[in-house]
């Protein structure tokens, strides 16, 4: 089938690559010409593993194109909008002007009977405005929404092989809709061939699964944190505590990881959306416990921070530390409200002199904040340094050798803001080993 996919950034890229992948004949189009020059060259412009095979793969086979011009996007027959949904600057709702935007910019291109398929996390009511607003300038097409779920690092497999897929319709039970509902089981017969369960919702309820989703899983980090905050007036050891309750399989181990928090272009904006959405509709005080959420998920930043301050005393000023990590997450390039990053801001502020180092967001980073100091690799960054902070917990950064890190540090301070370090191990060789809520 031929499909657009309008905004090609972590989400619109890996979509279009992997419907290509699937068989399909893919436009992307964005508004950024470098982005777009990228992949139509069939590179990836930022860190996805397995997206650069896929793009290769897609732009050779001729079956994937990418435009800034949006109406080469005329013939398709399924639209997919991935455009971006970023907290608005003046406060904690979402900033939908990219949405509308992309929305104006597609309308007249819309054939009869083609169908729009909104991707992006939008507040509850978007679709039903959207659909209100094609109808008065593209009133032979319609509206879908069909929220995403996708990891980033493990995107190219979430959307070739997806857990579920929901669409958002007007009204599931009304017969109108079938075709859309065809047009889009034509689009992922792949992956529902596997078994893949399919949910037909009202576009309210298709909205609320994403947003409803984050915020679980925000809320089970937060909860883990807050355990945390517990152990850590207590003595305890939050990372037995995750394991014990972990085994109760109506709470499950996943996401309970004590450590410095969420961050990412996700889960913090989508609960502060969530929250502010709700005041809107009046049931503000439903999801209250978000802004709680939210909080506990700032205070571990502050207190990764604190445990370095308090270690370190006087020698704070001037002392090279060295920070691993600056992606909100590993195998990704991306630094959106990284939690690595609020860390080495706050040191910096501090006095200190602060080395980062990632595998693949450096570029990123160095763009967004110049003044910081960056390495190239870890062991310029722990050359000399007079305490290590792990903030994003890379494969390397967890395999890190005691042995081989004293030979390259001058002190003996490891803090590990994500918990996935052996403290008995750092400790043999010599090391204040510091973990998030534990002993
Ligand atoms: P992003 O910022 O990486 O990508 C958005 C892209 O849209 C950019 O490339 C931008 O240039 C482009 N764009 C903006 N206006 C446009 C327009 N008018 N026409 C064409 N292109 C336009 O953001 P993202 O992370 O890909 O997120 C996109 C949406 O998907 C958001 O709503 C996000 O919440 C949601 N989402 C993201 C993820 C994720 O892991 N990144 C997962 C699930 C859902």
């Amino acid at each position: 089938m031929r499909l657009s996919v309008i905004g090609c950034g972590y989400l619109g890229a890996v979509h279009a690559a992997a419907m290509t992948e699937l068989g399909h004949d893919v436009v992307g189009v964005d508004v950024d010409p470098a982005k777009v020059a990228a992949l139509a060259e069939g590179r990836a412009p930022f860190h996805e593993p397995g997206l650069p095979e896929l793009l290769e793969r897609g732009v050779a086979s001729g079956r994937l194109r990418f435009t800034t011009d949006v109406a080469e996007a005329a013939e398709a027959r399924v639209h997919f909008l991935a455009v971006g949904t970023p907290q608005r600057p003046d406060g904690d709702g979402a900033d939908l002007r990219f949405v509308d935007a992309a929305v104006e910019a597609i309308a007249p291109h819309l054939a009869p009977g083609s169908l729009l398929v909104g991707k992006s996390t939008v507040p509850v009511g978007t679709a039903a405005r959207i659909a209100a607003r094609l109808a008065e300038v593209a009133p032979d097409a319609s509206l879908a929404w069909n929220p995403e779920f996708l990891r980033e690092g493990l995107a190219v497999r979430d959307t070739l092989e997806p857990d579920r897929i929901v669409y958002g319709v007007p009204d599931p039970t009304d017969v109108r809709v079938e075709s859309d509902v065809a047009l889009l089981d034509e689009v992922y017969a792949t992956p529902l061939a596997t078994g893949t369960p399919r949910l037909v919702a009202d576009y309210a309820t298709a909205e609320l699964v994403k947003v409803a989703a984050n915020s679980f899983l925000a809320t089970k980090i937060s909860f883990i944190n807050a355990m945390a905050e517990i152990a850590e007036a207590t003595g305890a050891d939050v990372t037995l505590l995750a394991d014990a309750i972990g085994l109760d399989a109506r709470i499950g181990r996943k996401f309970l990881n004590a450590g410095i928090g969420f961050g990412g272009g996700c889960l913090p904006k989508d609960i502060r959306a969530f929250a502010a959405r709700a005041e809107e509709l009046g049931v503000g005080v439903a999801v209250e416990f978000l802004r709680d959420i939210d909080a506990i998920n700032l205070r571990r930043r502050e207190r990764a921070t604190s445990i370095v301050a308090e270690a370190l005393g006087d020698r704070l000023a001037g002392a090279k530390i060295a920070v691993l990590g600056v992606a909100f997450k590993p195998d990704s390039d991306d630094i959106r409200d990284s939690p690595a990053l609020d860390v080495s801001l706050r040191l910096r502020e501090l006095g200190a002199r602060v080395v980062a180092t990632d595998p693949a967001a450096i570029p990123n980073a160095r763009q967004r904040y110049p003044e910081l100091e960056y390495a190239d690799d870890a062991d310029d960054a722990i050359r000399d340094a007079e305490a290590i902070v792990l903030v994003t917990e890379w494969a390397q950064y967890r395999a890190l050798d005691p042995g081989r890190t004293s030979a390259l540090a001058s002190g003996r301070l490891i803090v590990d803001g994500r918990n996935v370090l052996d403290p008995v191990a750092w400790r043999a060789a010599g090391w204040t080993y510091r973990g998030m809520g534990r002993p």
